[in-house]
């Protein structure tokens, strides 16, 4: 038979590697916490046209990298319906915003979510089939002031602070504007002429996107295209006088908190309902995918997908590649492995019970505990016990009655008595190590 294996793209995720993802997600809810977001948990699929109608048609993640299959109809009757496992989470918290009528609220929405999405992108170091995203949303009706640059200025701080309490350095933040959806139209236009007499010059996609939807061709990659891309028109001359104020706003008000940044007129993202505002962090050691999170402002999604008149703006961070990074930056300066405070041994079979019932007593003082098995012998446990835990704890017979445990700290060789009272305490004092 042939052995079963996780599927392409799919990893498993092993400690101590997990302790790793649980930090991360830990600190980013701190801080979402300290910037007073709420999580939601939306469904892992939804129905396709969500995706098709918010992402965009034409986008790579629509037209090709959707993990779509048709659902059981439940009548003969019935059309069966399209359903897809989320390439991203935006569109998702945009819907659930719409169905629960968040926006009659008043306020803006603050939320937050953190889970896998799924995209049959080509694998390689840093992208996944499944891969998991952090990511936040500030939405609402235009009276709760989400057009507002200081909300796009307020997520862009919160990210420069979230990455510098990971301990993540070296990061750059891209900003660019690509305005409001006449400005796109307007510089679409603009890029299509540009593109007639240099698009058959390009790649295929570029050919095609030169006709369909001409701001894609600022995402391609192909090498041979580039020198082409660069002599396109920028949009920044296409944003009328509203996004330019707009997005002159919103670098006032990074500069006045000291978060730095550097335009780059080429980012127009790789989904379709960005408006104004765009952003990527990258960074230098994630090397070919070294975008760290993405986002922008999409002032028209809810409406397109069918809500109502609902701005907003989010972003998403790729968690493997944070744990990625994290990861390049600890092999410089490892931390010590995470070993339990004591590990238990019982003399014999016969105490098992009262050694599960010592483990308890200290696990629930918050201390981390292996529990050993009477059935080996002493010197096994003790060979166990110094790969797995910084002390030893003997339970015999003799220790059960009296109550005095015999305590050994692998570091100083100190072999000790101590009273079970006081056990708790003297295995978490670093000063017995
Ligand atoms: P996007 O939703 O495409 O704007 O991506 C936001 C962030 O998610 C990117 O900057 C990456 O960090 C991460 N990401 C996107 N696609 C993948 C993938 N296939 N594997 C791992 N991370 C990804």
């Amino acid at each position: 038979m042939t052995t079963l294996k996780a599927v392409r793209g799919t990893r498993d995720l092993l400690p101590p590697e997990t302790a790793l993802w649980n930090h991360i997600e830990k600190t980013a809810r701190q801080v979402f916490t300290r910037y007073n977001f709420g999580e939601i948990r939306t469904p892992i699929f939804e129905d396709t046209a969500l995706f098709s109608r918010g992402v965009g048609e034409e986008t790579d993640i629509v037209s090709k990298e959707m993990y779509t299959w048709e659902d059981r109809a439940r009548a003969q009757s019935e059309k069966p319906q399209s359903l897809t496992l989320r390439p991203e989470n935006t569109a998702g918290v945009v819907r659930a915003y719409i169905e629960h009528k968040l926006g009659e609220t008043g306020q803006l929405q603050k939320l937050y979510y953190v889970g896998p999405q799924f995209r049959r992108e080509r694998p390689q170091k840093g992208r996944y089939r499944q891969f998991s995203q952090i990511g936040a949303e500030v939405i609402g009706p235009p009276s709760a002031g989400s057009e507002s640059p200081l909300r796009d200025a307020e997520i862009l701080e919160m990210l420069a602070t979230l990455l510098d309490e990971l301990g993540i350095t070296g990061w750059t933040l891209h900003l660019n504007s690509v305005g409001s959806s006449a400005d796109r139209a307007r510089y679409n236009e603009v890029l299509r002429a540009a593109l007639i007499p240099l698009a058959p010059q390009m790649c295929v996609d570029c050919q095609r996107r030169a006709v369909t939807n001409p701001l894609r061709v600022l995402d391609c990659k192909v090498p041979e295209d580039q020198p082409i891309i660069e002599t396109l028109p920028k949009i920044v001359d296409s944003l009328d006088e509203a996004s330019k104020t707009h997005f002159a706003a919103v670098l006032a008000a990074l500069d006045a908190a000291s978060v730095p940044y550097t335009r780059n007129h080429r980012l127009v993202r790789g989904l379709d309902y960005y408006t104004r505002t765009t952003f990527e962090f990258t960074h230098g050691g994630l090397g070919a995918q070294n975008a760290l999170l993405g986002g922008g402002r999409y002032d028209g999604l809810s409406e397109a997908i069918g809500g109502p008149k609902a701005p907003g703006i989010g972003f998403a961070m790729g968690e493997d590649r944070l744990v990625l990074t994290l990861q390049a930056q600890l092999d410089q300066n490892p931390a010590p492995p995470q070993i339990a405070d004591a590990f238990i041994a019982p003399l014999g079979e016969s105490l098992n019970p009262a050694a599960l019932a010592l483990a308890r007593e200290l696990r629930r003082q918050g201390l981390r505990i292996e529990l050993g098995d009477g059935s080996f012998r002493l010197k096994k446990s003790f060979e166990t016990a110094d790969k797995l835990a910084r002390r030893i704890v003997i339970l015999g017979e003799d220790e059960l009655e009296s109550g005095i445990l015999t305590v050994k700290t692998f570091a100083s060789g100190m072999q000790t008595k101590v009273a079970r009272a006081e056990l708790a305490a003297y295995l978490s004092a670093p000063s017995n190590d």
